[in-house]
């Protein structure tokens, strides 16, 4: 038995981070084995605009041949963040229906095992916003059959009227009938600003208890690790670099060796400029997974 083998094995790590599928998806997986990910995350379309690219078939041929050679899982869609089923206005609800109708059937074409998308924001009353949150998902998600991709309803700083606490979440799963196919997916650096103390190891435990109570942790099913920028209860989502933001490398530690976040898929969504420097910082989180 080789020493990388062991190391792979005692490690169990899926940790990736979110790519580009521009050049296509042989290309995005060629970027993942450079960086040392086996799993990662791509916008479904342009994150601010909504165009979306049209993947050929024989794309997707090549794509599932290198992606099952390489060991690539789980694999997660991201919505543009221009989607927001909270909205009240007429041409944003019907924006936010046709593309999470459209990206479900987009990622289930690719194999893709998740679509995260954030809740939304509510315009005057939060309580109709969540009701026509829980419409959307209705209509333009639960309505489509079998199999597909699972929905994950991300966590969320709580900036202005932004929907997306544990809460809110619990609202929107119960408002659905707790559907299998909803899950949810976590962001370190948003689950800090909103105000869980991700710095300790007993700071990790008292999420996962809330997340348990809440959610249920077998709906969770994919973290985003980020660090941030913005302090502990500040309600501002900025994403730092790993190590380089308020958790620091001590909090990115105890994130990444609690029992239950280390074996969930993680995924940076760090700001690089370019895609390599992501394979900096895996190694640093590889690191400090097995300091401990
Ligand atoms: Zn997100
Ligand atoms: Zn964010």
């Amino acid at each position: 038995m080789t020493a990388a083998y062991q190391e792979q094995n005692r490690a169990g790590l899926r940790l990736g981070a979110h790519l580009s599928i521009a050049k296509g998806l042989p290309r995005a997986a060629a970027m993942a084995a450079a960086i040392g990910a086996n799993t990662f995350q791509y916008f479904t379309r342009n994150p601010r605009g909504g165009a979306a690219r049209e993947i050929p078939a024989d794309e997707i041929t090549a794509w599932r041949e290198v992606r099952d050679r390489a060991d690539l899982y789980p694999i997660a869609g991201h919505l543009p963040y221009t989607v927001n089923p909270g909205a009240a206005g007429a041409r944003q609800q019907e924006f936010a229906r046709l593309v999470l109708h459209d990206d479900t059937l987009r990622v289930a074409a690719i194999g893709g095992e998740y679509l995260v998308t954030h809740p939304g924001h509510y315009d005057g009353d939060r309580e109709a916003g969540l009701a026509r949150i829980i419409q959307v998902i209705k209509e333009s998600y639960l309505s489509i059959p079998e199999p597909g991709p699972t929905l994950l309803l991300e966590t969320m700083a709580g900036q202005g009227k932004e929907i997306g606490s544990l809460d809110d979440l619990h609202y929107i799963l119960a408002g659905l009938g707790w559907p299998a196919r909803v899950g949810v997916c976590l962001d370190s650096a948003h689950l800090f600003a909103a105000g869980w103390d991700l710095r300790t190891p007993a700071g990790c435990r008292e999420l996962v208890q809330a997340v348990a109570d809440k959610i249920g942790l077998e709906r969770v099913r994919a973290m985003h690790l980020n660090d941030s920028a913005a302090p502990l209860g500040s309600r501002r989502d900025r994403h730092a670099n790993i190590g380089r933001g308020e958790l620091g490398e001590e909090g990115i530690a105890a994130i990444v060796n609690n029992p239950f976040l280390s074996s969930l898929p993680l995924l940076l969504e760090t700001t690089v400029s370019h895609y390599s420097e992501y394979g900096e910082e895996i190694a640093l989180v590889k690191k400090l997974h097995s300091c401990e």
